[in-house]
């Protein structure tokens, strides 16, 4: 039972929870209600039956020491004006006969045994079918003593407690059926939504991130938040999805061709090296520029793909860096020349010396590696301490960039066209490295080109 409660749906199982509820809560209010309301009603039919009884007791001895039951019965006006329409009375002598009538709306009910020892006795009974209150009290009229019955009938209480309790059920069982009928149109509000999430998930689950599902759900309530956030989610994980595909068909590609000459000049040395030293010398050394293109290219795919979080705490002195970095390119590039300009104040940035180290390098041996044959070739830093933000700019006067690769050099595996990348050696990722660095410690980076005239690379790095 348990079980089946809990694998109902959310939609059943909100339904039955408000119409269990509603149902409980309008039917203790009811009864108790109703059992209110009756003990209220029964109550004052006794009072007004014993008024009754009270009034006639009055009549009669209001009426004298002279006066006779046959002077009465012949005048009844008086006494029907004190009765109800329901009511009856009778007045017995006390061997049980009947000596006045005054309506006639019932039967007469039995007389009390012990009739000698009451004064007023009250008892529900049933009379003709109908339930009625009925009184004995003993009456003095004039030299008379007698009994006087009342009889009471119940039959209008009844009724109106017939209608109390239909007008409840009707009521209740209207409350019940729009309640369920609210919360079903509310619950089926809420959970299209969701049913359209679990879809959209088995959906991407089966064909994957080829096309996203749209929600009709525009309310920004909590479900209008989830349906954002999976959808936010989801777009990230494409992105992220798409680019890890498109790195592994890259990684694939670019390893195959050094593998591929490794091979070949492998077989070259098996077959003829043994008796061409020249053969085996070339093919030695191919191979090792080929393996050790490789290393670099692996190295830098394990950094690209290693996605740590950055250091809050870091910081780097950039002039020091800067210097670092040239000191290593000086002995790579001996003849290469780098000319610092600094304005402003000297101040640390937000960003780890390593990275920073690592951005400069990557620009900096591109300026020089692309550009060795331009002439007079200028490496100028600029580095500008401002208030807010450090602001770096590193630029070339060499062969530049054109517009149609510029907003792909950042791309991994991206290398501008085939006549420059074979005669410098390269990877295509050190860019993107860069660039992954940069947005890592909320650096802004920007690049400008031109074909001949140079190309200018602009930092703005955040301040510890
Ligand atoms: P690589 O490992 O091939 O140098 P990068 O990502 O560092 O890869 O650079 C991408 C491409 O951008 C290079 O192939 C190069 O053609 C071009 N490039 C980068 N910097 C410069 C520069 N200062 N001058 C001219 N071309 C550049």
């Amino acid at each position: 039972m348990k079980n089946k409660l809990l694998n109902l749906s959310l939609k059943s199982k909100w339904m039955l929870a408000v119409g269990v509820t509603i149902f409980v809560s309008y039917a203790l209010i009811s009864v108790v209600l109703y059992i209110a309301l009756q003990t209220w009603l029964i109550h004052n039919e006794e009072k007004n039956a014993l008024r009754t009884v009270d009034d006639m007791t009055t009549y009669f001895e209001s009426q004298g020491n002279t006066v006779t039951v046959q002077a009465l019965q012949n005048n009844t006006a008086l006494m029907k004006a004190i009765l109800n329409q329901e009511q009856t009375v009778r007045v017995f002598n006390l061997d049980g006969i009947e000596v006045m009538r005054i309506n006639d709306a019932a039967p007469a009910a039995q007389l009390p045994q012990n009739q000698n020892y009451f004064s007023t006795m009250i008892e529900k009974q049933t009379i003709a079918g109908s339930e009625s209150y009925v009184i004995h009290r003993v009456v003095q009229i004039g030299q008379f003593q007698g009994i006087m019955q009342l009889i009471h009938p119940l039959a209008a209480f009844q009724s109106m407690m017939n209608y109390i309790l239909t007008t409840i059920f009707i009521i209740g069982f209207g409350a019940i059926l729009f309640s369920v009928m609210i919360s079903y149109y509310l619950a089926n509000m809420l959970m299209k939504p969701l049913v359209q999430l679990r879809d959209a998930m088995s959906f991407v689950r089966k064909n994957g991130f080829t096309a996203q599902p749209k929600f009709d759900y525009a309310a920004k309530d909590e479900i209008g938040d989830l349906l954002h956030m999976y959808r936010t989610l989801m777009n990230e994980l494409e992105i992220s999805f798409t680019k890890q595909q498109q790195f592994v068909a890259d990684a694939s590609h670019e390893l195959r061709t050094p593998i591929q000459v490794i091979e070949g000049h492998l077989s070259l040395i098996k077959r003829w090296g043994k008796d061409e030293p020249e053969v085996m010398e070339e093919s030695l050394n191919t191979s090792i520029t080929e393996i050790a293109r490789m290393r670099k290219m692996i190295e830098e795919l394990l950094q690209l793909a290693r996605r740590e979080q950055a250091d809050e705490h870091a910081y780097a002195d950039i002039e020091q860096v800067y210097e670092q970095v040239k000191e290593e390119l000086l002995q790579l590039y001996p003849a290469a020349e780098f000319h610092l300009t600094v304005t402003g104040e000297k101040s640390a940035a937000s960003i780890t010396e390593h990275a920073l180290a690592q951005i400069f390098r990557n620009i900096l041996s591109n300026s020089i590696r692309y550009n060795s044959n331009v002439p007079n070739l200028n490496v100028n830093i600029n580095y500008n301490d401002s208030q807010s933000s450090i602001l770096v700019t590193l630029e070339d006067n060499g062969i530049g960039i054109s517009e149609q690769h510029l907003p792909h050099i950042f791309d991994r595996f991206y290398r501008v066209d085939a006549s420059r990348t074979n005669k410098v050696a390269g990877t295509g990722l050190g860019l993107s490295i860069t660039k992954m660095l940069a947005d890592k410690y909320e650096v802004e980076i920007d690049v400008e080109s031109k074909l001949q005239k140079g190309t200018f690379f602009y930092l703005k790095l955040l301040k510890k």
